[in-house]
């Protein structure tokens, strides 16, 4: 046979949580919290199980838990999502945006994607044939040039994957960037993949920029989403989607037939805790004060940084320590160092090196304190 994928190798963040593993180091590489989950969200997934949610979950979701999604966005952002008709739970925000992708993108297909860019956008375009036409970003601000992406629209742009909070870098879109892409989509067939799985991880009173802010961005967008990031279990692999009804109505003919549906009792266990709003408006907070505690621990070392303003990732600068280059000095800080990062040139186009790597700041704060010792080591 001849590979769909013949470029496509392990994913980084296998590579790097296996190299921690390995050398026992301080695992700040793949995003994920070091901490339990609620106990009370735990309990309520249990109880769903005693309570015989243990059978097939409607092919589009637990209603409780469609219901709880669409209450989250008339509270949080005051727009109208329609239970039945406009919202799937997923297997995590990863199949979500797989399916998204299955569903519109064939081959010869154009799609944008900034870089860096996680990386499961990628393949998933080039599995279905599509062309990822990349819109590189650059350290330290990862600003976006609105003129060079009106540049990569051509009659073949089917679709334009957008990340904000943003994975690797932690930066944010403003207001501004959401109306550029508004003006730039506007009379035109285009879907938005808006990949929001950092909505509630936001600094210093910034607001999330959701696509369903703007009406006509939210005519043509979906959004994908995360409760592993929301509620601190990325082992539990639930999410979901958002998109109005014509665009959902192809989502589910490729969503029955790929999953069908999922875990039926962490869906009514989440459903439930969500009754209550502040398991997820009191997550910036949560956030933030990991997010101050790092960096203030990690002042006085040797790398510079800009603070994240969202996500649960910070981005270190290393080059006043060293020329080397980041996959390289990435795995000697693990070998030798004893903690694990991310790379960023594996997420960008022709792996451009700014020599800088990624931390998870999703972790303990005994954790943080260690890390930080070590970091103002090197
Ligand atoms: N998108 C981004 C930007 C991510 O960082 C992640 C990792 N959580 C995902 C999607 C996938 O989310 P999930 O683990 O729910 O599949
Ligand atoms: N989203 C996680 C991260 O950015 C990784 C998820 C995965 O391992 N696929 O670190």
């Amino acid at each position: 046979f001849t590979s769909k994928l013949p470029h496509t190798e392990t994913t980084i963040f296998t590579t790097m949580s296996a190299l921690a593993k390995d050398y026992q180091a301080l695992n700040l590489s793949q995003g994920f919290p070091n901490y339990p989950s609620d106990q009370r969200l735990i309990d309520l997934v249990s109880a769903a199980m005693n309570n015989g949610y243990n059978q097939y979950a409607p092919m589009a979701g637990n209603l409780d838990l469609r219901l709880a999604i669409a209450h989250k966005y008339d509270v949080l952002y005051k727009q109208h999502y329609h239970p039945e008709k406009e919202i799937t739970v997923t297997a995590g925000a990863t199949q979500a945006i797989f399916t998204v992708i299955s569903a519109f993108i064939k081959s010869g297909d154009e799609v944008v994607v900034f870089k860096p860019a996680y990386d499961c956008y990628e393949p998933a375009v080039k599995v279905q044939g599509g062309t990822v036409v990349p819109v590189q970003l650059t350290a330290p601000d990862y600003k976006v040039n609105w003129e060079t992406v009106a540049s990569k629209i051509s009659d073949k742009t089917k679709m334009i994957i957008i990340n904000t909070p943003h994975n690797p870098s932690g930066t944010i879109w403003s207001e501004s960037d959401m109306l550029q892409l508004q003006k730039l989509t506007a009379n035109t067939d285009i879907i938005v993949l808006s990949d929001e799985v950092y909505e509630h991880i936001v600094f210093d009173d910034a607001q999330h920029q959701s696509v369903c802010l703007f009406q006509d961005l939210k005519q043509r967008s979906f959004i994908t989403a995360s409760f592993g990031k929301t509620f601190h279990n990325t082992g539990w692999k639930v999410g979901y989607c958002c998109a109005p009804d014509y665009l959902m109505a192809e989502f589910r003919k490729v969503h029955q037939y790929n999953v069908f549906s999922v875990h039926h009792p962490t869906q009514k266990g989440i459903a439930d805790y969500m009754q209550d709003e502040n398991t997820y408006l009191s997550l910036p907070t949560f956030f933030q004060r990991k997010r101050d505690l790092f960096l203030n621990l990690i002042s006085e070392s040797r790398f510079q940084f800009q603070p994240a303003q969202g996500t649960y990732f910070q981005v270190l600068d290393y080059s006043a320590i060293t020329d080397q280059g980041d996959v390289e000095f990435a795995k000697h800080l693990t070998k030798v160092f004893k903690i694990a990062s991310i790379p960023l040139s594996v997420f960008n186009l022709n792996q451009q090196d700014d020599q800088v790597l990624r931390f998870c700041f999703a972790k303990t704060d005994d954790t943080l304190l260690k890390a930080a010792e070590i970091l103002k080591s090197i």
